[in-house]
Parts: C-alpha cells; structure tokens; sequence
C-alpha cells in the first residue's frame, strides 16, 4: 500500500534553530484532516502537525506533502530538503508556496496552489500512473457539494484539547486589498450545504468534544446562509466560535441567532482606529467612529472578542500607535492581535508598494506579520519592528490582561469563555517574551 505523509511544519524560534513546541494544541487547522479525506482507500495516510510531534524524517513513505504559512515557510524548506536526500517524492502546498524563490524549489518536485483538496487526487493518479508527478497543480474549487468529512480521526490521540474546526463558508464577498482571501477567491463566496456543516459537526462530537471552530474567513458574508445555519447548529447544543466582520453588530437579529446556536467568541479584524486607513485599506464599510460602540453592543451580548489591528499604515506614528494600545485598553478587548501590514504576494497591496519601490525586503521568510517588510510614510520599519513587541508588552502585562478580559462587558455573560480567553492571553505573554508572534494556541 502506498503511504502519504502530510506535514504542518512548525516555525523556528528567533534563535533560528530550536522549534515552537506544544504539549497540546487548542486550535488545530483543517487543512490536513481535509486533505486527508481526499486520499483513496487504497493509499495509507498520516498527518503530522509538527508543533505537537515530531517528524520523523525516515518514516518509510512514498510521497511527502509539507504545509507552507508565513511563519513555517522556511521550516517547510528544510524539510523538503531532508526528504529530497531521502529520495521521497515531495511536494509543498499552501498561500505561500507559489513565493517561495526559485533556488529553494529546487528540493521539492511539486507546488500545488489553489484548492488543494481538488488537486491532491490528481496528484496521487499521477503518481501512481507514471510514478512522478507534475511540477504545477493549480485547480480551482467549482463546488463545495461534494467535501468528506474531514479525518479528524488522525489528530494524534489525547494531543488536540476542547476544539476541532468546521467550515460552512470559503471566501469573502468583501475586497480588502491586504487581504489573501480576498486575492484568492476574487470576491466569491462559496457556501457549503448546511447539512454537509452538521454532518462534520456531529462527527466532532462523535470523537468526544463539545466545542469546535468554525474557521470560515468571515461567516458573516451572506446573512440568510447564517441565520439558517445557526437554526441548524443550535441543535447540535455545542459552543463554538467563528470569524466575522464587525458589521454583525448592526444585526440584532443574527448576533441573538449566533448566541442561541451556542456561538460564544467571535474573532474581528478591526485593522486600524483610523478611519483614512480603513478607507485605503478598501475597508471603509468600517466605521472607525463607531467601532467603540459595535464592540461593547457585541460584548453586552456576551461574545468575547479575538479583535486584530494592523500597524504600520501609511498614517501610522508612534503618537497613533499609542492611542491603539488605549483604544485595546479602553474596550476592555479580551484577545487583541497585532499585525504589521505586510503587502502578501499576490495582492492589490503588494502590486501598490512594489510599484512605489517601497520593499524593503523579498525574502519570503520574513513575510509573517511580525517583520516589517516595507517602508511605512510616516515611521521607519526599524522602529516598527521594536515598537510591536514593546505594543504587545505593554497589552499583554498581567495587570492589563486581567483588566481587559476581567472588566469586559462580557464577563457575566460567558464566564466559561472568558477562562479560555484568560488562558489564551497567558500563552500569547509566553510567546511575546520570547519575541514568537503570537499565533499558535
Ligand atoms: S473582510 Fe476579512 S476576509 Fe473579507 S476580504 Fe476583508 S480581511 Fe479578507
């Protein structure tokens, strides 16, 4: 039987030598159960997420597919070069892929771009056929009628704690032009059978948790599709989590809906409390004067909010910056994120700076939202990249995690979340001290 090891490398420590490493993960990705689920019967799989196990690089194999995200790209290349000396048939997937320069491709046989659950069939034929596999797989998803249940299943046992993820939606109907989502999909929003959602749902709960994620890049991007899934899912009586834009707060209707379906914490991209960056950003259906009262109409509903913000804007200054850390502070917001903006390959921001000759650097590696890779206007990428972690210090004391998350409207209403939110906080201190962006749960 032929054997298919699917890897999600981890990322190197700023030492550059040792690994992120975690007992346990709270938030795994899907896309290697659902990739797994694409595999004929007759091919054995295994998935490794290599923040939780190791790899073992003589594993007997025959084809080795490795994950690429910002942060694990360059443990992605190491990887493919140590598989390569082993004479396995190797293959890279995922956003950054197609970025990854040239002499670096030379240890891998194939990069598969686009929908990799269409493509990796392909693949395996070819394989099997003529025993190589082509260089390029890049196949679009027409549909989403026809997706297995992901193989949950192969999570190493007793590793992946509370949660597992689901997804309802691929896309977004919005366009931000930072956005990969939005390059990627061009605007589309593909909604799966809300029966297809329950059946994977169910399947989590059939393993043992109660809890999962829906992982859909904004679950708020067609309102009848969601009120009909909350209907779905409130049966189910499961808590779970879920992507939106702020603009669900406009929706009494949907936010009574999510909550009643057992949706507990909602993650935002609020971006930036500057309205003229919102506005750039091709975000301006952001209202930054009313983001105060979204939050805190959202938070007296009971969700606890992941909320993320993008620095180093065009308007950015060191004084702007500061009045973010208040804006975090004074919406008592329960898990902040902080992301330098970073013109992704491929997308309208990218073609924007590169034309304006304002890339500082092309080395993909450091494309992780955590190195600024561009020229900002108004404050220079070096000061930037010390101001985010001195930010992040400063949100992410003790005292302020615990007046963010302790004093939010929330509190009363979803104290079982905000324990999860407080663990979360102390896991993203860890990772800030050691200057690892704060990331992986
Ligand atoms: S709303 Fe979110 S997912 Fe949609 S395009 Fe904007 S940033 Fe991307």
């Amino acid at each position: 039987m032929p054997k298919l090891l699917l890897i999600q490398p981890s990322q190197y420590e700023p030492d550059g030598h040792r690994l992120c490493k975690r007992k346990y993960m709270y938030l795994p990705g899907l896309a290697l159960p659902l990739l797994a689920a694409m595999v004929p019967d007759h091919w054995e799989v295994r998935i490794i997420n290599e923040i939780i196990e190791d790899v073992d690089l003589d594993e007997e194999c025959d084809l080795v597919g490795i994950g690429t995200m910002g942060y694990s790209v360059k443990r992605a290349v190491v990887l493919a070069q140590e598989f390569k000396k082993r004479n396995k048939t190797v293959f890279l997937g995922g956003m950054v892929a197609p970025y990854i320069p040239i002499q670096q491709l030379k240890y891998v046989d194939s990069i598969v771009v686009g929908a990799g659950d269409i493509s990796l069939p392909i693949l395996l034929k070819d394989f099997e056929e003529s025993g190589t596999i082509k260089a390029r797989y890049d196949n679009p998803v027409s549909n989403l009628d026809q997706i297995p249940v992901p193989r949950y299943d192969l999570f190493p046992k007793g590793k992946i704690k509370f949660m597992l993820p689901v997804q309802s939606t691929r896309g977004c109907p919005n366009r931000c032009i930072f956005c990969s989502t939005s390059t990627i999909y061009n605007g589309k929003y593909q909604i799966r059978p809300i029966d297809d959602v329950i059946r994977d749902i169910r399947e989590v709960k059939r393993l043992g948790y109660s809890r999962f994620f829906m992982l859909d890049d904004n679950v708020n991007g067609d309102h009848e599709n969601l009120r009909k899934l909350a209907g779905a899912i409130k049966n189910e009586k499961v808590i779970w989590s879920a992507q939106s834009t702020i603009n669900i707060a406009k929706r009494d209707d949907l936010m009574k809906s999510l909550l009643e379906a057992g949706c507990k914490i909602l993650s935002i991209g609020l971006e930036n409390i500057n309205q003229n960056v919102l506005n750039e950003l091709n975000k301006s259906w952001v209202k930054a004067d009313s983001s105060s009262q979204q939050i805190r109409k959202l938070q007296k509903f009971g969700f606890v909010l992941f909320t993320s913000f993008i620095i180093g804007t065009d308007h950015d200054t060191e004084q702007s910056l500061k009045k973010t850390v208040e804006f975090i502070m004074r919406n008592r917001l329960a898990i902040p994120l902080l992301n330098i903006l970073t013109p992704i390959p491929g997308t309208k921001l990218y073609d924007q700076i590169k034309t304006e000759n304002r890339l500082n650097t092309s080395d993909i590696e450091k494309y992780t939202g955590f190195n600024t890779v561009h020229e900002p206007r108004l404050i220079s990428s070096k000061k930037l990249d010390k101001l985010i972690w001195s930010m992040y210090e400063e949100i992410y004391s003790v005292k302020n995690i615990l007046k963010r998350n302790l004093l939010s409207p929330s509190v009363m209403a979803n104290p079982v979340s905000t324990i999860f939110a407080l663990y979360v906080n102390f896991q993203y201190r860890k990772s800030i001290k050691k200057r690892i962006g704060p990331l992986i749960i």
